[in-house]
């Protein structure tokens, strides 16, 4: 759904200069934390140094290390196992039983969060930043907001929405929009992480930036 942004529209150009400004901050500050080649190739030549035959799996697990540290994890305390267990009225879950997500005041329900997370790093790894998130649960009183102020059609009736059940998020970044490399990615590895593009979202009412969860049902 087309969310609290709208507001912003007027702003839009220096916030978008803003964000990208981010976004190549946080590349460059990736690149100097995967590029461990410095530290880790002089301590590769002092072994060498030392050693007749260095091993290079030292090296190589530095790499994958300082990798891995790069998209963030699923908080220890969600519990997506629990999940399932669950039994609030759409739009009615209480905070403590959402897990938040790695995009600042995002969160989902847990089983869906632990799928984001992995999805999340592996399009960090095709496109070397996070997903953008513009939505994601959404309380029955927010629903109620947006379907009041959205065109009829445009916007579920509270009660109804796949936001307020902890299962859908909205996406940007490029996602917004079909055909892009973000949405076509998206589509042919969303699945993999139990992540869909509902049928309906193609066209009626047309949502590319729309995405669900549906876990196991989607294997
Ligand atoms: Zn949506």
């Amino acid at each position: 759904m087309i969310g609290r942004h709208v507001i912003t529209s007027r702003f839009s150009a220096p916030l978008a200069g803003m964000a990208l400004a981010g976004v190549f901050a946080g590349s460059l500050a990736l690149a100097s934390a995967d590029g461990g080649g410095d530290p880790g190739g002089s301590r590769a030549a002092a072994l060498s140094a030392n050693h007749a035959a260095p091993s290079a799996a030292p090296e190589d697990r530095e790499d994958r290390e300082s990798r891995e540290s790069g998209p963030p994890k699923l908080p220890a305390d969600c519990k997506p196992e629990k999940a399932a267990e669950l039994d609030y009225a759409n739009g009615r879950i209480p905070d403590e039983e959402l897990c938040p997500l790695p995009q600042e005041d995002e969160s989902l329900r847990a089983d869906a969060a632990a799928a984001f997370y992995e999805l999340n790093a592996a399009y960090h790894e095709r496109f070397g930043e996070e997903m953008c998130v513009r939505s994601s649960y959404r309380s029955y009183e927010r629903q109620a907001e947006l379907y009041e102020s959205m065109p009829a059609g445009m916007a579920a009736a509270p009660g109804n929405s796949k936001h307020g059940l902890g299962i859908a998020a909205d996406l940007c970044g490029g996602v917004e929009e079909e055909g892009t490399p973000q949405f076509e990615w998206l589509e042919d590895n969303a699945g993999e992480y139990g992540w869909f593009h509902p049928d309906w979202a193609y066209s009626n009412p047309y949502e590319p930036w729309h995405w669900e969860y549906g876990g196991d049902q989607d294997d």
